[in-house]
């Protein structure tokens, strides 16, 4: 660009000149031509914008010295949704022509533009939306430039409306003349409706049948304030909504959709009521006003004024604001606070067209609360948390995707495939990496078929042909098999190393580095279960320096649900075999676990962090039964008051982490000040453990990941901890530390791969 601003200025400043500009980045849906057509106006430029699949095609003539400073305005001005990653220009000859035009879009073969996120309702909408006088008062599908679905109603691109979910809907006069106005603020809003021309809501029974309303949303804020479960289509799918203020009605919710203990997340009217359930910080009110709007885990408050079962033994809520007009409406017609969880059965991908709405969720909504604008792509609610006043996700999806990861340079396009819980894929185009949206757990048959979805539709929308899949070493996962239907180099990354790979890829680090993997669970070359590991990492390659002491697996897989095991394992590796029983009286068929731990050959180790949560949440009585994936270690945290550590309370030899003095000593503890003392040793524990293995391999730059990362009271002990000693230390912060981005580390490892190997 530098070399662009110089040609101009040799230029005489009146001289009459032609250029044409490539712009590439979010410019699409974003309000990108319209501020182009305006600045070209203000600017006394002739010429063209077009949007094209490869990025914002401009054309613009006029004197040297306008032309100049037009495109530095674009650079410094361009709209607040909008991002420029790369800018192009080329001298062209002059032509013979009065006027600066928008240009149709076409379609060409390569493609290399960004795709917006969805947008929360913008205020001058709102603004719209509440006034009596305007056109579209009360309107639900009421967007502009600035806001509404994008991600989410993209069939193709570029992003215009013929490729769009609506296409369907056909301008109405009015706003037609608002599209084509440039100085109207609906200027190609390519969603753009009204009551006249635009989507309509209507209310179904519980059999999917429309019932006669002439108010579809009070209706449904009525019969929800009756304690029914209403089945309301949102932007990137459905939600589930009930009274959160009515215990009977999230039991039956509960009851109904399988989720019997999983926290649900909940949407309030107004910031007010935010702070009237949770404790809310800065940083925090800003993530739930912005134009992501996200749910925010938040810090619950005694006595809040919603029902008790929302997150049970959990001390934090997620909530998030009002972000569809459609959402606005139902707390304009008095909406108390509403559970809004995804629409689905269990761990099923959530629902978002109509009919397959009703069919699957026929048994769990009283009524549907649709509309006949098309979901194309399911995207789920985005979930964060503040770490030290940094982001956290746990999850990363709806006003996020499918906005990449700036990778430090260009590497060659990749597919990698994730892991199997919370999965999400991840493509690399040029120095981005773009990661999908949240699919889920892949241990179903629909979360299955969306995974296979996802991967062709992320494909086609960014248009990249990967040289190579990458995939993890666990044979069974349904992501490592999907591997085979790729006529392509299939690349293996070993779980952990792809977990610190993300952290590396998004911070912008070179290994050689120190990579702390806590976690649940992964496989290791040689098949060995770890999860809790001091890993060299040299960025293709790793090395492991160090791990936790094993723990017995006690059942495999079934340890991670049935806390109580990995007690035992516990109990075991300290010598209180005879203390199992008492300790766990209600577990059938103690003694085959008896006859199990006698016989060595009969079980295998693990090394997984995440275990001794478990074996500490079941020894301390807090959780023997998992009714979800984490709930014994969040139980655990959520009791922590002020950590303590215990003196003695872990030991290392040959780099070996050993807490079994840190469990011999619960065993006499009260569940808080067991979970005090628990966070505070482990904290300090690892953090003795990071310092040795550092100094003796002269590193002090130390990355993390794998889901322990989760832990709020274990991120910020050890955050702090670890900068005492003076050491670097870098957490997942744009994507989810545990398996959910895990996708982005497979990428970078497997196109660095590819790199070293042309
Ligand atoms: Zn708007
Ligand atoms: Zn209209
Ligand atoms: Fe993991």
């Amino acid at each position: 660009m530098a070399e662009t601003t110089t040609k101009i200025l040799t230029r005489k400043p009146s001289e009459i000149i032609r250029k044409q500009f490539r712009i590439n980045g979010i410019v699409q849906g974003v309000g990108f031509r319209p501020f182009i057509y305006n600045l070209a106006n203000k600017f006394n430029l002739t010429g063209t914008v077009s949007n094209s699949s490869e990025g914002v095609i401009i054309e613009a003539q006029g004197t040297s010295a306008n032309v100049h400073n037009f495109i530095n305005v674009i650079q410094t001005d361009a709209p607040p949704l909008s991002m420029i990653s790369a800018l192009e220009t080329n001298d062209i000859p002059n032509k013979d022509e009065t006027s600066f035009i928008i240009k149709t879009s076409e379609k060409s073969s390569t493609i290399s533009t960004m795709i917006s996120p969805d947008v929360a309702v913008c205020d001058d909408c709102l603004d719209e939306l509440f006034n009596p006088k305007d056109r579209r008062f009360l309107y639900p599908f009421i967007n502009c430039t600035n806001c509404g679905p994008r991600y989410t109603i993209i069939e193709n691109i570029p992003y215009d409306r013929p490729f769009t979910s609506m296409r369907h809907f056909e301008l109405c006069t009015n706003c037609q003349e608002e599209y084509d106005d440039p100085n109207n603020r609906r200027f190609h809003a390519q969603p753009n409706a009204c009551p006249d021309c635009g989507p309509k809501v209507q209310l179904h029974d519980g059999g999917g049948k429309p019932v006669r309303s002439d108010n579809p949303i009070r209706d449904t804020v009525e019969l929800i304030k009756q304690g029914r479960i209403a089945a309301i289509k949102g932007l990137g799918g459905f939600h589930l909504a009930v009274d959160a203020t009515n215990s009977e009605a999230v039991k039956t919710l509960r009851k109904r959709k399988g989720r019997e203990e999983k926290p649900l997340a909940i949407m309030v009217k107004s910031m007010e009521d935010a702070k009237s359930i949770c404790h809310i910080n800065r940083d925090e009110a800003n993530e739930l006003r912005s134009i992501q709007s996200p749910i925010v885990l938040l810090k619950k408050r005694e006595d809040i004024p919603i029902a008790n079962d929302i997150a049970p033994g959990n001390d934090r809520i997620g909530i998030m604001l009002p972000y569809t007009p459609l959402h606005h409406l139902l707390f304009y017609d008095d909406a108390p606070s509403l559970v809004m969880t995804s629409a689905n059965l269990s761990e099923e991908p959530i629902c978002i067209e109509n009919n397959e709405a009703v069919n699957r969720l026929l048994n769990i909504a009283d009524i549907f609360l649709v509309h006949n604008r098309k979901i194309l792509t399911r995207t789920d609610d985005s979930v964060l948390m503040f770490h030290n006043k940094k982001r956290s996700f746990l999850r990363r999806s709806r006003g996020f995707v499918p906005m990449p990861i700036q990778l430090p340079f260009s590497v060659p396009s990749v597919l990698a495939l994730g892991a199997f819980l919370k999965n999400t894929i991840c493509v690399t185009r040029g120095n981005q990496a773009f990661l999908s949206q949240h699919i889920g757990d892949l241990d179903n048959a629909l979360a299955c078929h969306f995974f296979d979805e996802t991967i062709k539709y992320v494909l086609d929308i960014h248009q990249v042909k990967p040289q190579a899949v990458i995939h993890d070493y666990h044979p069974d996962f349904y992501s490592t098999k999907a591997t085979e239907r790729f006529t392509l180099p299939a690349i293996q990354v070993q779980h952990h190393h792809a977990h610190l790979a993300a952290t590396m890829a998004e911070h912008h680090i070179k290994g050689p580095v120190l990579g702390l993997a806590l976690d649940g669970f992964g496989l290791s070359e040689k098949n060995e279960t770890w999860g809790g590991e001091i890993l060299l990492v040299d960025d293709t390659s790793y090395r492991r320096l160090g791990h936790f002491y094993p723990l017995p697996h006690l059942g495999g897989d079934s340890a991670s649900h049935q806390s109580w095991r990995m007690g035992a394992a516990v109990l075991h590796s300290i010598g209180k075999e005879n203390r199992i029983q008492s300790f766990f009286p209600s577990i059938p068929n103690i003694d085959k676990i008896m006859e199990l731990l006698s016989t060595p050959n009969l079980f295998s180790f693990t090394t997984g962090c995440g275990r001794w949560f478990d074996a500490a949440a079941a020894i301390l009585g807090i959780s023997t039964v998992q009714k979800y994936e984490g709930q014994a270690p969040i139980l655990l945290e959520s009791l922590v008051t002020k950590p303590e550590i215990l003196e003695k309370g872990w030991k290392i030899e040959n780099n070996i982490l050993d807490f079994r003095p840190l469990m011999e000593y619960l065993l006499n503890c009260d569940p808080v000040s067991g979970a005090n003392i628990f966070h505070g040793t482990l904290a300090a524990g690892l953090a003795d453990w990071v310092k040795r293995v550092g100094l003796e391999h002269g590193i002090k730059t130390v990355i993390s990941g794998g889901g322990c990362f989760h832990n709020k009271v274990l991120v910020e002990l050890l955050d702090g901890h670890v900068r005492k000693i003076g050491f670097h230390s870098y957490f997942p912060e744009q994507v989810p530390p545990g398996d959910g981005g895990i996708s982005l580390g497979q990428a970078w490892v497997g196109a660095l791969k590819l790199m070293e190997q042309s």
